[in-house]
């Protein structure tokens, strides 16, 4: 299958699984996952109808950005070291992956310096796994308060990726507590904090994603087959 007919396989799949759930299928973004893509299969993509291209890793966006430009938006969905803020700053629409109150301080700065408010999602992790990144689940709303209170930044949402599993299934308990957490959060009122963004689905469960009210999945073999 080419890369056109894989997105428009997906683009299929996350309107039926909205249309089961009972949702527009407008209310979900699909942020094709390009890390390891090649500059002319990201194209391809693009020409198929990709709107939001996902890097995990800021110098390889920063390489393709470079090359290709703006021909859709940029976002990080990868784990950002406070020391390469600065860059992503330049490069991306919304990063999905602040975790700590260090980087939330350093990427409100280096927006400061360029004017900017950048948009950022909260990453959670969601199941306490040791070898994840994100915050935990009881630290996340501590996150919110103190970020909401820095002017160059603005907390859209969470983000997560649950632990690895072959049956799609076992992710939905982890979704749906994601979900109940954007919940608890938007309770609380938090001024220039919105929960309206819930980063969560990969190819492997991005329907059952969709179902717990995903807003933004994010796929990458899917659409690219798998990485080498
Ligand atoms: C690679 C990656 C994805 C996409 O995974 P696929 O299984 O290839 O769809 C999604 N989210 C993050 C954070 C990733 O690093």
């Amino acid at each position: 299958m080419s890369v056109s007919e894989n997105f428009n396989a997906v683009t299929d799949r996350i309107a039926s699984a909205a249309k089961r759930a009972g949702r527009d299928p407008s209310s979900v973004r699909l942020v094709v996952v390009t890390k390891t893509v090649g500059h002319d299969l990201i194209r391809e993509a693009v020409a198929a109808g990709a709107v939001i291209l996902g890097e995990n890793r800021v110098q390889e966006a920063k390489e393709k950005i470079e090359a290709l430009g703006r021909i859709a938006g940029w976002h990080l969905i990868g784990h950002l070291q406070t020391n390469k803020a600065k860059y992503a700053v330049k490069l991306f629409d919304l990063i999905h992956s602040v975790d700590n109150l260090e980087l939330a301080v350093e990427i409100d700065r280096q927006a400061a310096k360029i004017g900017k408010v950048q948009d950022v999602l909260i990453e959670v992790n969601i199941a306490g796994e040791a070898s994840k990144a994100g915050i935990a689940v009881n630290e996340a709303p501590g996150l919110a308060r103190a970020a909401a209170r820095l002017n160059n930044i603005s907390v859209k949402g969470l983000m997560t990726m649950p632990p690895y599993s072959d049956n799609p299934e076992n992710a939905r308990a982890y979704f749906r507590k994601l979900r109940e957490l954007a919940e608890t959060i938007k309770k609380e009122n938090i001024p220039n904090v919105s929960m309206t963004e819930l980063s969560m689905g990969m190819s492997g469960d991005f329907e059952v994603a969709i179902e717990e009210r995903a807003t933004l999945v994010r796929v990458g073999t899917a659409v690219f087959g798998n990485r080498g």
